[in-house]
């Protein structure tokens, strides 16, 4: 994928508030980053509106788009699928601008094969009660999920000396300077190699 933009992928626990620091981020540097809108086969929670957090597909319209090859990774994560669409990113990357990718590591481990360029990021709570805390306090999810959830949140801290950087979220505004700066120092870094 040529482009002189940076590919970023964010991972983290479901409940880590990568979300809340991505967001935070793009509202900061507008025309550094762009963010990416995966399509999902969950349905919207609260607050959630199609065309801005994902684009919310039926199980049937999501295996249709694996199909015609407009995903450049998918995954399935508690019981939904979820993708990057293909098209977005390439004219965000064209416009150069880094592109953030909010997704899972089976996903980052796909983009990452792809695009081996692509820093990997990942987000996380300080500590484990303070996830629980998060998840429960969310309010959007039943105890089954939020179980589902933090057992997933277990088996992705196995994974996660694949990332090239860790951020610890303790302080939102802390949180933002801190990608922000390694997102600009690795953008230098490769324009000088
Ligand atoms: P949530 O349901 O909490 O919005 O997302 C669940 C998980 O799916 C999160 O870890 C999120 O980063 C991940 N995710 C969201 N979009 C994508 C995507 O397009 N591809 C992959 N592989 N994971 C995604």
């Amino acid at each position: 994928m040529a482009g002189s933009g940076l590919l970023i992928v964010i991972s983290g626990f479901s409940g880590s508030g990568k979300g809340t620091i991505m967001k935070e981020l793009i509202a900061r540097y507008p025309e550094e980053y762009a963010l990416s809108i995966s399509a999902t086969t969950r349905g919207p929670r609260e607050g959630e509106e199609d065309g801005r957090e994902y684009f919310f597909k039926t199980k049937e319209e999501f295996l249709s788009m694996i199909e015609k090859g407009e995903l450049l990774e998918y995954a399935q994560y508690v019981e939904n699928y979820y993708g990057t669409p293909k098209a977005y990113v390439q004219e965000q990357l064209d416009a150069k601008k880094n592109v953030i990718l909010e997704i899972e590591i089976q996903g980052a481990l796909k983009i990452k094969e792809q695009f081996p360029q692509t820093l990997l990021l990942f987000v996380t709570p300080p500590s484990a009660q303070i996830l629980k805390d998060r998840l429960t306090g969310r309010g959007t999810e039943t105890e089954d999920v939020i179980n589902s959830r933090l057992a997933r949140a277990v088996e992705e801290a196995d994974g996660c000396e694949v990332y090239d950087y860790l951020v610890i979220n303790d302080e939102l505004d802390a949180a933002v300077e801190n990608v922000h700066r390694i997102i600009r120092g690795e953008r230098q870094r490769m324009q000088h190699n």
